[in-house]
């Protein structure tokens, strides 16, 4: 490759930037040195930085999607302990981090008692879908209640609405925890409404069905929000206790009988797990 004089250089960069291809222009001239030395054609060296801008803008706008889904934490099934909650099957689990029940539009609900991995499964699957280029967004159904009740307040309901509709999936968090008031339950119904066959929604819960209408209050809408939800959706039950409360026990008994003395610590470890949330 010919060498570039300084001034086209100058040049070169300046284009590249209007161009808006700032990969491109922080390596063409490493790459352009590595071309010559391996004697590459100029088609090779144009296919390798086109490459290098793609990947970089791929890595960006997928940290922008995590970013954007704000979850709480990262979770991911690697570190879900399937053993330990035989009620989830994990060729399944594996098949929904596949992520087509988004493009069919589907629902998954999570039901179960508190601490037994929900919250650590629908992020999963949401960072899962994140990172295969779904918009997503991850919130708790309390913080979106009242957030839909501030933007009802200052008449930004319609924005929020439209950010919500923009989504190919959202995952609602703790439904159960469902705000007394009436207008807070119509709103997430609402939304719950919009996402139907257009949006997929991934809900954790420890709300049996048959709770739901005395939980969130007025049958009528209870029962319509719950056969929008339920319709094409896959239920998976976290069936036991809590997952730090079984961990707990489990260490208990191996320092038991190990007959060391290290079981009292183990021990103070149930009170923890007894105090997490669903
Ligand atoms: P839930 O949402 O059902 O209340 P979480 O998903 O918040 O439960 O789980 C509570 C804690 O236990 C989290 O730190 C989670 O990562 C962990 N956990 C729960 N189940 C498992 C499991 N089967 N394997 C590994 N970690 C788990
Ligand atoms: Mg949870």
């Amino acid at each position: 490759m010919i060498k570039l004089e300084t001034k086209s250089v100058v040049l070169l960069h300046h284009h590249l930037k209007a161009l808006r291809l700032p990969t491109i222009g922080a390596e063409c001239e490493k790459v352009a040195k590595q071309a010559a030395a391996d004697n590459a054609d100029h088609l090779a060296y144009l296919l390798q930085l086109s490459e290098l801008e793609l990947l970089e803008r791929e890595r960006k706008a997928a940290e922008r999607r995590l970013k954007a889904a704000r979850f709480p934490t990262l979770k991911s099934l690697d570190s879900f302990d399937f053993a330990a909650r035989p009620s989830v099957n994990k060729v399944m689990i594996a098949e929904l981090e596949r992520c087509e029940f988004i493009d069919r539009r589907e629902n998954v609900l999570f039901v179960g008692n508190p601490g037994t991995g929900k919250t650590h499964l629908a992020i999963s699957l949401a960072a899962a879908a994140c990172s295969k280029g779904y918009r997503t967004r991850f919130i708790r159904v309390t913080e979106l209640v009242t957030a839909l009740i501030e933007a009802r307040d200052e008449r930004g309901l319609h924005g929020l609405r439209t950010r919500l509709s923009k989504l190919d999936l959202l995952v609602l968090d703790e439904l159960g925890y469902v705000p007394a008031s009436k207008i807070g339950a119509e709103l997430l119904f609402d939304v719950i409404s919009t996402a139907y066959e257009r949006t997929s929604l991934v809900v954790t819960t420890n709300l049996p069905f048959e709770s739901w209408t005395e939980v969130l209050g007025s049958e009528r809408l209870t029962g319509a929000t719950l056969d929008r939800l339920t319709h094409r959706c896959q239920i998976i039950e976290t069936k036991g206790e809590s997952y730090r409360l079984q961990d707990a026990k489990a260490r208990v008994r191996r320092s038991k009988a190990s007959g060391s003395e290290g079981g009292r610590d183990g021990a103070s470890k149930p009170l923890e797990g007894g105090t997490a949330k669903g």
